[in-house]
């Protein structure tokens, strides 16, 4: 993972406050479509720094990025024990008290909804319905007046697994064809017994600096799951107005009656929320979002994984509303015949202005052309279609047209 790229597609952040790393960039420097350095911020140009906040590399190549950084603090991790249907619930609350507060134009009843997820996180071991929900709370004391609890540094392996460890960092070459191994593949329970043996370290309740209280994917960890059990991610992000309804239709679809969908899973999914974002193609343009991130073991040894696509299909379907995370699996095969018009309402045609202007004859388009058409807009005004760069003006899309969907889709 490069900076550039995470930027690009809006990846991680976990924070009603922070939001993505994107939310984080001042100023961006990208080399353009005609050959030129250009510099993007929100003060020289509000439209554009929002199309290049989240530009999923169809603007340009960023090649420099100013970052605001927050100093590392102490922070107290705490987890609780759940199934999804509890976490659901709770998530249901906070969905409402949302929803009420945000009627009422309550402000601060809406900030209060929001930190009763800012923050938090949960890993969900599919297989055995238990979710553990985690939480931080800033101590606002520095690292150094903090003991941590425990103390693996002595011990490079386990200091890997406890948290991020730059000196070791293995080459991550994997060997093609990447297949399940066979217990894997027939044995879920013995799995799920494993699996949230090795996520226990990630979730153990402690006192930690900033970059190790957080949960991230560790060297060690990665190492075992390319080589042992390798697998596709896809991320999804739900809105916080349907967050919690959309996990109990979840919950009705794996573990409801008859249902054997638990059976086709084995990697932990992991939830977390999100707040709003400005950038065009922010998943959480438009206001916050629950982020969903789910694996698929079974697909790439060449086995259809049914389960697993019934889940997506629910997350992408009208009770979830969930959009793909751009920098993740699950193009094409979760968002064929992609309309932008209806998964981003109020953002796509700006960001369509924006690559008119820095890309006008496509060179950036890339796979998303072949592969989903995904860069596609189309614009109507007073009810007749127009072509689409009528409609762009210095500020982006013209609010005297329509965005309009793509037409080849509905055929
Ligand atoms: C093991 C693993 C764990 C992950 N964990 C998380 C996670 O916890 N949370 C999360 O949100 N995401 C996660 N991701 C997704 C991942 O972090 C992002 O997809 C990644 O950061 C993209 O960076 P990259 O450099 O690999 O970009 P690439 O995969 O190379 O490119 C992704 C997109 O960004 C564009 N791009 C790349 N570089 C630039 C650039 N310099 N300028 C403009 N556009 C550019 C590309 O054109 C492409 O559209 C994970 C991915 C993996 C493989």
């Amino acid at each position: 993972q490069t900076i550039g790229g995470a930027v690009a597609t809006a990846t991680h952040g976990s924070s009603m406050r922070y939001g993505s790393l994107s939310s984080q960039v001042v100023e961006i420097a990208a080399v353009l479509a005609n050959g030129t350095l250009a510099t993007f911020s929100a003060a020289s140009d509000p439209h554009l720094f929002k199309a290049f906040g989240v530009s999923a590399g169809r603007l340009g190549i960023i090649v420099k990025l100013k970052m605001t950084i927050i100093p590392q603090q102490a922070i107290s991790r705490s987890k609780q024990d759940l199934t999804l249907a509890r976490f659901a619930d709770q998530v249901t609350a906070t969905q409402e008290a949302y929803k009420a507060a945000k009627a009422a134009k309550d402000n601060l009843a809406v900030q209060k909804a929001l930190f009763s997820v800012h923050e938090t996180q949960a890993l969900w071991l599919v297989e055995r319905d238990t979710l553990w929900r985690v939480d931080y709370q800033h101590l606002f004391k520095e690292p150094e007046e903090v003991l941590e609890n425990l103390n693996f540094s002595m011990d490079p392996t386990m200091h890997s697994f406890s948290g991020p460890n730059d000196q070791t960092v293995f080459a991550q070459a994997t060997k093609a064809p990447l297949r399940a191994n066979a217990a894997m593949t027939t044995n879920p329970a013995y799995w799920g017994v494993v699996y949230s043996a090795g996520a226990q370290t990630y979730v153990r309740p402690g006192t930690f600096e900033t970059r190790k209280a957080y949960m991230s994917v560790t060297e060690a960890t990665t190492r075992i799951s390319t080589t042992l059990a390798p697998y596709i991610q896809m991320e999804v992000a739900i809105p916080l107005e349907i967050a919690g309804t959309c996990l109990k239709e979840v919950n009705k679809v794996v573990y409801g009656r008859g249902s054997q969908v638990s059976r086709d899973f084995r990697n932990p999914a992991l939830i977390r929320f999100v707040s709003g974002e400005p950038f065009y193609l922010s998943p959480t343009h438009g206001g916050p979002r629950m982020y969903v991130n789910i694996e698929d073991w079974l697909t790439l040894s060449g086995t259809p994984n049914k389960g697993y696509d019934q889940v997506l299909k629910t997350f992408r379907g009208p009770k979830c509303q969930g959009r793909l995370h751009w920098g993740k699996g699950g193009w094409p095969e979760y968002a064929s015949c992609f309309d932008g018009a209806t998964e981003y309402p109020d953002s796509w045609c700006h960001f369509g202005c924006a690559v008119q202007t820095l890309d006008p004859y496509a060179k950036f388009e890339g796979v998303g052309a072949d592969r989903t058409a995904v860069w596609t807009w189309n614009a109507t005004r007073n009810g007749t279609v127009v072509p689409f760069d009528t409609c762009c003006t210095d500020t982006g899309f013209s609010p005297e047209c329509t965005c309009a969907s793509r037409t080849d889709c509905h055929a």
